[in-house]
């Protein structure tokens, strides 16, 4: 459990402006921008400013900025076009799921046929 932002962590460096990102959405408690990676035409990461190392953290910690960023995982589906014909939202948890980098955040895969993809 956290919220304080991490000296050590990438996503609150991106949140800070301290390292560079495609940044394609900001509301007061989330950040979305392009996975550097992309796994798909739509591959766009919706981060909360506060840092919970992943998504369930984040729902017990902050449950209204968990809110926040799976109503802009649904923004960013819409203003990327995917939403009507369909995207995934995805929280890896944990090494084992193939986490990485541990400051929540969704993965808003669209724009090409997801039925076998797994990021
Ligand atoms: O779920 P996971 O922790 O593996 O996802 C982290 C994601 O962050 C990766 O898809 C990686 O490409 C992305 N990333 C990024 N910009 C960075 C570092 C990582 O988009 N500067």
């Amino acid at each position: 459990m956290s919220g304080e932002p991490q000296a050590d962590c990438l996503f609150c460096k991106i949140v800070a402006g301290e390292i560079p990102a495609t940044i394609v959405r900001e509301t007061d408690t989330t950040v979305a921008f392009r996975d550097i990676n992309p796994q798909a035409p739509t591959h766009v990461l919706v981060i909360p400013r506060v840092h919970y190392r992943d998504g369930a953290a984040l729902a017990a910690g902050d449950p209204g900025a968990a809110a926040d960023v799976l109503r802009e995982a649904g923004e960013v589906a819409s203003q990327e076009k995917v939403a009507e014909s369909g995207y995934r939202v995805i929280f890896n948890s944990g090494p084992g799921a193939g986490q990485t980098v541990f400051h929540a955040h969704a993965h808003v895969l669209g724009g090409k046929d997801l039925q076998r993809l797994v990021v």
